[in-house]
């Protein structure tokens, strides 16, 4: 074990007990990394509060002690942000879970931070509601984890990022101070809206403990179509189509790239392309309405007219649950295929949507290019102006260079260097290509604030 004050280490086992403060051999694999597995290491400390009152002690005690502290939630980041760092303590959210309240009038439900997102949503689903936040990651990953990521995901297009799905959050300041602003309401300028601190800010700022988050009504009717692109050029001209036709009813719009189709075809026996042609970009679409006898015939009309003006050469409309479940496994199946794909880089850039075709030529031709028999993935939520790309040669001396190609591209075109999987350890040194000085200035300026002795979540986020 590190140089850690014994003093510190009783009053912490006092209060969180056996269950609460795991040390040496107790402490498994899994608490080492992220889903990145970049620089993975086992704490020597892990501590699992129970309630918002042990988040706020255990903090007290560090920051007195000057300790730091690494907060984990699923641990399906994938940019490092999780993955603790020497002498750092960890602390897992795994046992703050539970759903405390769902009022199906003010379509609110009140959660504790780690309860996992689809515990939520089928909560949600028993109460004949909706959470409409959805990610791959779903059976993993934490609602404090996407909250302090500001997850997007699936449906971003209808319902906006995390954020948009927050009424209110409830955290602890690195100095163990409770804040507590588990608002209800809609509409609240009472003052600064604090909970905006904790959202998207990588626990950097305090620790997300609970929140209450939006519902939404079940949709009456969910059709779903995989569709075939010629070029992204198309595919751009389909998508303002498809929001002028379907309005709010255009729920997903997933994209899939042939390199990305193949691979995951020719990885996972049963993943299949329901599209007869290797050669095309795969559109998955989805339409969430509330007319059950019409909304077929509109979906149908309006993939027709589609096709008629060259959008798209080809579709597939799923004709049970099972064919749409099957068409989300062929964009899902890079959870499957990722992990297995050992030294890759992971991105998640956004530019503006006009921007795309030429990032995507550009940066698939350089990457090609220099590195041989580089595997290339290309994926994403096209919609909101987000690109995925898994770059992989087997060889971690690569990496670098690799990051540095693709993040000097999005920089130029001036886009962001995360979309929404946040920035993490991985990202920090081209944080400059997305975000002004002045920009940073007031991060580091707030992080002081806040943390002015650095021990929550050091060295991430900010460079
Ligand atoms: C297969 C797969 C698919 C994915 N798809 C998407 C996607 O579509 N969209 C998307 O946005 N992301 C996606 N991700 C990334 C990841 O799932 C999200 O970032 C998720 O929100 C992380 O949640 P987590 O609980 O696993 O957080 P962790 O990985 O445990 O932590 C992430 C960061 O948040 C901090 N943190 C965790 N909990 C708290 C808390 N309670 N308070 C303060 N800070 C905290 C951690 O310190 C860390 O910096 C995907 C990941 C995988 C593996």
């Amino acid at each position: 074990l590190w140089d850690v004050s014994d003093a510190l280490l009783h009053t912490l086992e006092v209060r969180l007990g056996a269950r609460g403060l795991l040390r040496g051999d107790q402490i498994g694999e899994r608490y080492a990394a992220d889903t990145s597995r970049l620089h993975a290491l086992r704490p020597g400390v892990v501590l699992r509060p129970a309630s918002t009152g042990d988040v706020a002690f255990i903090l007290a005690a560090c920051h007195a002690a000057g300790q730091s502290i690494v907060i984990q939630g699923g641990l399906t980041g994938l940019c490092g942000g999780g993955t603790p760092q020497p002498g750092e303590f960890a602390m897992s959210l795994e046992r703050l879970t539970g759903i405390e309240e769902i009022d199906p009038a003010g379509l609110t439900m009140t959660v504790r931070a780690g309860t996992p997102l689809q515990t939520i949503q089928e909560a949600a689903a028993d109460a004949g509601l909706r959470f409409p936040l959805d990610l791959g990651a779903r059976g993993s990953c934490t609602i404090g984890g996407n909250i302090s990521t500001n997850a997007g995901g699936n449906e971003v297009i209808r319902y906006g990022m995390a954020r948009a799905l927050v009424l209110g959050v409830e955290a602890v300041l690195p100095d163990g101070t409770v804040v507590s602003s588990l608002n209800k309401m809609l509409k609240n300028n009472a003052g600064f809206d604090l909970k905006q601190l904790f959202i998207g800010s990588e626990g950097a700022l305090g620790i997300v403990t609970r929140a209450v988050l939006r519902l939404f009504p079940q949709p009456l009717t969910h059709a779903a179509a995989m569709c075939a692109a010629p070029d992204l050029p198309h595919v751009i001209k389909l998508l303002q189509h498809l929001r002028v036709s379907l309005g709010e009813g255009l729920s997903a719009f997933e994209l899939m790239w042939p390199n990305y189709v193949q691979y995951i075809t020719s990885q996972c026996a049963d993943i299949h392309n329901p599209i007869d042609s290797a050669a095309h970009i795969l559109v998955l679409i989805e339409f969430e309405g509330t007319r059950p006898d019409t909304d077929r015939a509109t979906f149908e009309a309006v993939l027709h007219d589609a096709m008629t003006a060259g959008h798209i050469v080809d579709a597939v409309l799923a004709k049970s649950d099972k064919e749409v479940d099957d068409f989300w496994r062929l964009r899902d199946g890079i959870g499957d295929v990722a992990p297995r794909l050992a030294n890759a880089a992971h991105f998640d850039i956004s530019v503006p949507i006009n921007a795309m075709p030429e990032l995507v030529d550009g940066m698939t031709a350089e990457l090609a290019q220099a590195f041989d028999g580089i595997t290339l993935l290309t994926f994403g939520h096209l919609a909101d102006s987000n690109l995925h790309l898994v770059a992989a040669t087997g060889n971690s001396a690569d990496l670098d260079a690799i990051y540095h190609t693709v993040y000097e591209r999005v920089g130029t075109l001036q886009g962001s260097v995360s979309a929404e999987h946040g920035i993490g350890m991985v990202k920090k040194k081209y944080l400059h290509l997305s975000r002004s000085e002045s920009e940073i200035a007031l991060m580091r300026t707030l992080k002081a604030a806040l943390d002015p002795k650095g021990i929550l979540n050091p060295g991430r986020v900010i460079p």
